[in-house]
């Protein structure tokens, strides 16, 4: 019989299947994925699995039990290639089909491939799946020079990993600056310091010409489009991600990278729904609420898949939750809450020099954005600051004996 069908095993998949059981949908649940592992954490691929502190066993998500409690049926290294909107249902690779009631596109996201001749060599490793990060592990127990590509979160985490296991690492990041989308220029200075006193050699406003092979065919060395060639045992490549909205694209659904649903995560198909990384979505907390924005992070997949749960459940609760975000590298643990814009005033609480400091970030006079290094409990207030909208004068937000929660009261 039809049901509640959930194309991607991943974070937004998995949510989904258990917040459509918690609001009480009673129906059959089939949640099938391309990969050959049960759903599993993907954060501690470029952090603590790398590291050696994590095994892929202790990544997994939920245990066999749970599938079974639920009635979840878990299907895995199952791929869907098309869907029939008319008739409800989905081809699977190999040709079987499946009738849906209710079909959620929760494909996530894959990694961009560098554009550059070269760009696919052996010893060159994207970074996505747990197949990749033991790729990459592996490769670390031998090589001893490691280029990474992009100075994103992905980059930046692998090569904390890598050199913290001792790899020289060189990053190559194309913009001025690292996290260049994502932070303000202190946070991505102060992250640009640390890797320096780590030791590792970053060259930012570096263009990728080319990945150069050695004698054995496997990439030797990475060639700038300044004539520079830095040489290297493996190339490591972080340049962001592509929505997987291919399926969505072929079925006629709206798509501008990424599956254009509302706040509830409904696509124009009333029987179709997306969240996660392969869904755009307007956010209450965007700079204009109105334009959908694509969030890349286990808080925005985890809370449109509620919300989209919640219209199969048959009570539609619209996503409004503060965008929220983390990133170790070294010692030092990033938080981000809310999200900022270039011309946000900016202002520091905190040491900045010595790795405990929030930047807030204040529009219209209202805290928007907060990044945090080392500053848990100031987060997670960051995170009920921006909730509220409140109004806060930057002179108090930068003096250390200011209590925030005074701002809530
Ligand atoms: P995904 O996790 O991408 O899962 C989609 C699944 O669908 C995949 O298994 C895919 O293979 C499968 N699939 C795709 N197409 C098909 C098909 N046609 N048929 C069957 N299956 C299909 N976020 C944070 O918030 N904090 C972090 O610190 C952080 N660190 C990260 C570190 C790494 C190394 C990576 C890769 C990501 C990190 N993220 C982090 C991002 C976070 O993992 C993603 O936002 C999250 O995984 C999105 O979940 P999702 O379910 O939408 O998609």
């Amino acid at each position: 019989t039809a049901g509640l069908l959930i194309i991607g095993a991943s974070y937004a998949g998995m949510q989904l299947a258990d917040a459509a059981r918690a609001k009480g949908y009673t129906g059959p649940i089939t949640l099938i994925g391309d990969e050959a592992a049960a759903p599993y954490q993907r954060p501690p691929l470029s952090k603590g699995l790398l590291l050696g502190k994590q095994t892929p066993e202790g990544l997994t998500i939920r245990a066999p039990a749970y599938f079974a409690e639920q009635r979840i049926q878990l299907r895995l290294q199952v791929r869907a290639e098309a869907i029939d909107r008319v008739a409800r249902r989905v081809t699977l690779h190999g040709g079987e089909q499946l009738p849906y009631e209710w079909l959620v596109l929760a494909t996530g996201a894959r990694s961009r491939p560098l554009p550059v001749p070269g760009g696919d060599l052996p010893g060159a490793y994207g970074l996505r799946s747990l197949d990749d990060a033991l790729a990459i592990d592996a490769m670390a127990r031998t090589a001893r020079r490691v280029c990474v590509i992009g100075g994103g979160f992905i980059g930046l985490e692998t090569a904390s990993a890598l050199r913290t296991r001792g790899l020289e690492v060189d990053v190559v990041e194309a913009g001025a600056q690292l996290l260049g989308r994502v932070v303000p220029p202190e946070v991505s200075d102060y992250f640009a310091r640390l890797h320096t006193e780590q030791g590792v050699r970053l060259h930012c406003s570096a263009v990728v010409e080319a990945l150069q092979p050695g004698a054995d065919g496997r990439v030797a060395a990475v060639l700038l489009a300044d004539g520079r060639r830095l040489d290297c045992d493996a190339v490591v490549v972080g340049i962001g991600v592509l929505a997987n909205d291919e399926l969505a694209q072929a079925a006629g659904l709206p798509c501008a990278q990424g599956v254009l649903v509302d706040a509830c995560g409904r696509t124009p198909d009333p029987w179709i729904l997306a969240a996660g990384d392969c869904a755009r979505f307007p956010n209450p907390f965007g700079a204009d609420p109105a334009q959908p924005l694509r969030l890349e992070s286990i808080q925005a997949a985890n809370d449109l898949a509620r919300a989209a749960a919640s219209v199969i459940a048959g009570r539609p609760e619209p996503y409004q939750a503060v965008p929220w975000f983390w990133s170790d590298q070294y010692a030092s643990k990033l938080q981000i809450a809310g999200l900022g814009l270039p011309g946000d005033l900016r202002v520091l609480r905190g040491e900045l020099e010595q790795g405990r400091f929030s930047l807030f970030l204040l529009r219209a006079g209202r805290v928007v954005c907060v990044h945090s290094v080392n500053r848990p409990a100031e987060h997670l207030l960051a995170r009920k600051l921006i909730e509220s909208r409140v109004q806060a004068d930057a002179a108090a937000l930068a003096d250390p004996d200011f209590a925030l929660k005074s701002l809530l009261e």
